[in-house]
């Protein structure tokens, strides 16, 4: 957190939604947000700054209990120099994305909690794609934040008005903000979207330009500048980003590879966008059915009577296949991903200590 002022717990997001949580007064100090996790260490934010800090052995580790980034949280003690910080409690989130099979709990695992708004962003290139963005919505809508859609690289595209129609038929009452992070239109709309003390985040597919407009809205504090160049080990140096990153002109934005490459569906999503096919399952004779040839199964009863149900039930199908195949991938890939940048961030941290005089 490169701020030369100490934040407010509120400038970090910390909102009447938490504060109603306190029984008691408690050391405003001992109040964090997670900014960083992985395998049980992490990085919190307090009024006092950026602290390592250890989770408590009796969170377990990997479930949607254990806290991951964007947690607001409660400190054994007030953060100091000569021990490190321990993770006591965790707040009840406002919002919340898992990965993982709902149900399952196991395997379910937190991307990141407490995000208010979630821009899913689409190029007005080739990468437009209008049923995409709905699948994002439903996400979205299923872990209890707002969705928006930004239609980004404007610049690229003869008829972005086409292009928002289109958007506007298939989401309903979500803002829509037409960019070009290159040519700055609409930069400042998406500025107003972002209220002070309110988490966001930027899902879509790679190369659609969230980190260009995470710059675009840091403005002279680039992305870059909000990193410490880190030595990878091998020798090279490697460039970082924060996963929590504060915006000069209020709010904060949680960026991680996990929330970027958002899967999908998952149960949750799938549910939301096939609600009746939802409905009718709690008539199947089976939990767990699959809607795939079980005896007693109620959705196939109603998809032999109705032409338009089969179609969806193909559909949902097909989605379902996506969505297990997605989640493999993905798994494997993030799981790589993240021991690669914690283990730069863990250097950014070394390196800010000793910049601060071993303060961190
Ligand atoms: P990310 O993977 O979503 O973070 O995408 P990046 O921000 O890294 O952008 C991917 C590429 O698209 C880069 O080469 C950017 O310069 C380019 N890009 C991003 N925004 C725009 C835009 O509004 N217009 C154009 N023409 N290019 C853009
Ligand atoms: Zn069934």
């Amino acid at each position: 957190m490169e701020m030369t002022t100490l934040p407010t717990l509120s400038s970090l997001g910390f909102s009447p939604f938490f504060e109603q949580q306190l029984d008691d007064s408690i050391d405003e100090r001992r109040i964090a947000r997670v900014a960083a996790e992985h395998r049980g260490a992490c990085e919190v934010w307090s009024v006092t700054g950026v602290w390592p800090a250890r989770i408590a052995g009796r969170f377990h580790r990997h479930n949607s209990h254990a806290p991951g980034v964007g947690d607001w949280v409660i400190l054994r003690d007030a953060p100091a120099s000569d021990h490190p910080a321990i993770v006591e409690r965790l707040f009840e989130r406002r919002t919340l994305f898992t990965r993982g099979a709902a149900g399952r709990d196991a395997r379910t695992q937190v991307v990141a909690a407490n995000v208010d708004l979630v821009f899913a962003v689409t190029g007005l290139d080739a990468d437009y794609n209008v049923r995409r963005l709905e699948r994002y919505l439903a996400r979205v809508y299923a872990s209890g934040a707002d969705p928006a859609v930004i239609l980004n690289k404007s610049d690229l595209c003869d008829d972005t008005r086409a292009a928002t129609i289109e958007v506007e038929s298939h989401c309903r009452n979500v803002p829509i903000v037409v960019t070009s992070a290159l040519s700055g239109e609409g930069i400042a709309a998406l500025r107003a979207l972002i209220q002070e003390g309110m988490t966001v985040a930027f899902v879509g597919s790679s190369g659609t330009g969230k980190s260009s407009l995470i710059n675009a809205l840091l403005g002279d504090d680039l992305l870059t500048t909000a990193t410490v160049r880190a030595s990878d080990g091998r020798g090279r140096h490697t460039t970082t980003h924060r996963q929590l990153i504060v915006l000069p002109d209020g709010g904060v934005v949680l960026d991680t590879p996990g929330m970027r490459e958002l899967q999908l569906l998952d149960d949750d999503g799938l549910t939301e966008v096939f609600d009746d096919i939802a409905e009718l399952s709690e008539q199947c004779r089976f939990r767990d059915c699959r809607h795939a040839g079980e005896p007693g199964c109620a959705v196939l009863a109603a998809a032999g009577d109705d032409v338009l149900m089969a179609e969806r039930l193909d559909h949902y199908h097909k989605l379902e296949r996506e969505a297990e195949a997605n989640e493999l991938r993905h798994n494997v890939r993030l799981r790589r991903k993240a021991d690669r940048i914690w283990g730069q961030l863990s250097d950014e941290v070394a390196l800010l200590r000793k910049w601060k005089g071993g303060k961190p």
